[in-house]
């Protein structure tokens, strides 16, 4: 099996800004885009994203999976990084006719169609340092999926990390490139000297989330997660799991808590914790390292919450379950 995100169907849907006004979305080749080296992308990271899911259902319809809340993040995103503004209806249209067009090549469950929208700023003008890109291209590609678990969810290793950030402080909430490139050298070197599968920022001991995915805490009965500002990203499958988490009658706390509350909790026997996010929809965490001492979650192991929580969310996702809260498209 490829690895996640390699492969991509042969079309995008893509629409350009001109300075003035976006063209009719057309579908054009994916595998080749003409820039210019002085595009504005490639010197000052005007750029955003979305990642997003479209499911086959077993009657053989295909669902995309809160793409509202996507293409709403996407929207900020851009205007958070001056990218020029697009209607989100636009944007919605292209990722329904790019699925549309692949429906077919969605994968069944537990696989699934990754959905890329992309902008970024073209305009050739290197003295724009601090002026935004005139132009923009906005594009949607498609990526088949596995499941992410295939190998059996074995539980993750995380690095706390208290004095470097992933990003800037104002920029968490935004889906930008320059906050993933800033976030990889310290996850290459947690995984170099700690075997750590990601690194948990917790600047000033405030415990934050990871380089792509939120952190939500399970202790006992209780889900413990950072309350949305502007730090960190506002994933839409935190989102949808404490929604959940509430239906399953568990209590959700959306508060700050500290990196030292964070290991005291975790050495209660019922505790759990896990990544959230639409790739791995829920990753059990096991260990925490920090200050070179390793940290039990819990057991240690992938625990029932988590694994709940999970099924919930994968249940309405692949139709065995009803969308109740009208999250299908
Ligand atoms: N935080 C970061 C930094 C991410 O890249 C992601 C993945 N998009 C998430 C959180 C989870 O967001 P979502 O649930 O919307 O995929």
């Amino acid at each position: 099996m490829a690895a996640f995100g390699t492969v991509f169907m042969p079309k995008m849907s893509c629409s350009e800004f001109n300075g003035s006004e976006w063209s009719q979305p057309s579908l054009v080749a994916s595998d080749q885009l003409t820039l210019h080296p002085a595009a504005h992308v490639l010197h000052y990271s005007s750029t955003c994203f979305e990642g997003l899911k479209a499911f086959r259902h077993d009657d053989g319809r295909v669902k995309i999976f809160r793409m509202d809340r996507n293409v709403a993040r996407m929207a900020q995103s851009s205007r958070l990084l001056s990218l020029p503004a697009f209607d989100e209806a636009m944007l919605s249209d292209m990722i329904v006719e790019t699925v549309r067009a692949f429906a077919d090549e969605v994968p069944e469950a537990p696989g699934a169609m990754y959905i890329r929208p992309t902008h970024i700023g073209t305009e050739p003008a290197v003295g724009k340092a601090a002026a935004p890109s005139a132009t923009s291209l906005l594009y949607v590609l498609l990526s088949p999926v596995g499941d992410y678990f295939a190998s059996g969810a074995s539980a993750l290793r995380l690095l706390i990390e208290e004095e470097g950030m992933r990003c800037a402080p104002h920029m968490g909430m935004v889906k930008s490139g320059g906050n993933y490139a800033s976030a990889m050298q310290p996850t290459l070197e947690a995984k170099a000297h700690y075997q750590a599968d990601q690194v948990l920022f917790c600047p000033n001991g405030d415990v934050q989330e990871t380089g792509a995915a939120n952190f939500l805490l399970i202790d006992g009965n209780e889900v413990i997660t950072k309350p949305l500002n502007s730090s960190f990203l506002h994933g839409v499958t935190r989102d949808s799991l404490l929604t959940l988490a509430k239906d399953l009658g568990m209590t959700v706390t959306e508060r700050d808590f500290t990196v030292t509350e964070l290991l005291e909790r975790a050495a209660h026997d019922d505790c759990e914790a896990a990544l959230s996010g639409t790739a791995a929809v829920l990753a059990p965490v096991g260990t925490l390292i920090h200050q070179g001492q390793e940290h039990r979650v819990g057991s240690g192991e992938p625990g029932p919450k988590a694994q709940a929580l999970r099924k919930a969310l994968n249940d309405i996702q692949w139709g065995h379950a009803e969308d109740r809260y009208g999250w299908l498209t």
